[in-house]
């Protein structure tokens, strides 16, 4: 039997368990433990982690690579002690299409004045907001890799004019495509609705902030799915407040869950989700996990790993 593959997690027993259950099923000639009943540590090549401890991972000395079950691993990558580990994170077709059907849902909130109506509703104020059509109606997506990707298709074929922007500039069947700074400061003078789908790395740290808010177009919508890291909040809310932003939707936060005493889930202009426009769905998941495992047993070879040198 194969060396044993680490389950470093740091996450509800329930789920531990549930995970275990599924690698089980899905693997069966493979041997998935949780760090803690580990004999031979050194026997571990690979490990597969949900939040990981880092000094667990760390007393693996012979650790090949990192499985990451989560699509966002700036928690690992800002573990310099971990630098030398090649990381594979979860890069999941399925996850795409979930979290396209997010974007299009909260675009389409935004779109077609759902925040005013349930507003005026509260007021019992009967008043017909001006209709704009979807294809009047300019979408821009920070970030064009697997999510940002889908979720431009998923806009086009809902017929709203989408722009997108991305490090390296990328070529889109109806996708206005932009890279660098200009790129950045003309997708944001055109969107109507800003739907950020970008990582959270050294170079995205606050990229939404009271400079950039202001270059976007007066009565522009906010979506926020990528990560909270993205977002300066106070700026946020102060371009909110001055009604240069119309409404925010924020999935993710910098500090989750988001503390009862922020202000933003207070605020009329901001809609708080609790992380869930794109969760990971642990069958096509760990079909995934299996899949790159076997790749490795066979070939010896580790799957795409991420680039630490621009942190995603
Ligand atoms: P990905 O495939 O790695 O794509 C990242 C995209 O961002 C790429 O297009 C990349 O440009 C662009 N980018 C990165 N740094 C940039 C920069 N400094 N300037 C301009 N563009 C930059 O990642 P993904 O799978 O699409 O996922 C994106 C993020 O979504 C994840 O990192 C995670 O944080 C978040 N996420 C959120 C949820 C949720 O439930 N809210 C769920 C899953 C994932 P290039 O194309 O040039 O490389």
């Amino acid at each position: 039997m194969a060396a044993p593959i680490a389950f470093v997690a740091n996450i509800d027993r329930e789920e531990v368990e549930s995970w275990l259950q599924l690698f089980s099923q899905i693997m069966p000639s493979e041997r998935v433990v949780e760090f803690a009943k580990i004999g031979d540590k050194a026997a571990v090549e690979v490990a597969i982690v949900a939040n990981p401890n880092p000094s667990e991972l760390l007393a693996l000395p012979n650790l090949k690579w990192i499985q990451s079950l989560w699509a966002g691993v700036e928690g690992i990558l800002k573990e310099k002690s971990l630098d030398t580990i090649p990381l594979v994170r979860m890069t999941d077709p399925n996850l795409a299409a979930t979290m396209a059907e997010a974007v299009l849902a909260w675009t389409l909130y935004l779109h077609r004045d759902m925040p005013k109506y349930a507003e005026q509703q509260k007021a019992r104020l009967w008043k017909q907001q001006v209709f704009v059509r979807a294809e009047e109606r300019s979408v821009g997506i920070l970030g064009l890799g697997k999510l940002g990707l889908r979720a431009s298709e998923i806009l086009t074929k809902a017929n709203f004019k989408v722009a997108g922007w991305s490090r390296t500039l990328k070529k889109i069947k109806g996708v206005q495509t932009y890279a660098g700074d200009t790129g950045l400061k003309t997708i944001l003078q055109q969107a109507d609705i800003l739907v950020n789908l970008l990582p959270h790395t050294p170079a995205t740290w606050n990229l939404l902030n009271e400079e950039t808010f202001a270059l976007m177009k007066p009565g522009a919508g906010l979506i926020n799915f990528g990560r909270g890291a993205t977002v300066e909040p106070v700026s946020l809310m102060a371009a909110l407040d001055r009604g240069h932003l119309k409404h925010a939707v924020l999935d993710v936060f910098k500090k989750e869950p988001l503390p009862e005493d922020n202000p933003l889930w207070a605020h009329p202009k901001v809609t708080v989700l609790p992380h869930i426009s794109a969760p990971t769905d642990p069958k096509t998941a760990s079909s995934l996990v299996a899949t790159n495992i076997e790749f490795y047993r066979k070939k010896g070879l580790i799957p795409d790993v991420v680039d630490r040198t621009v942190g995603y």
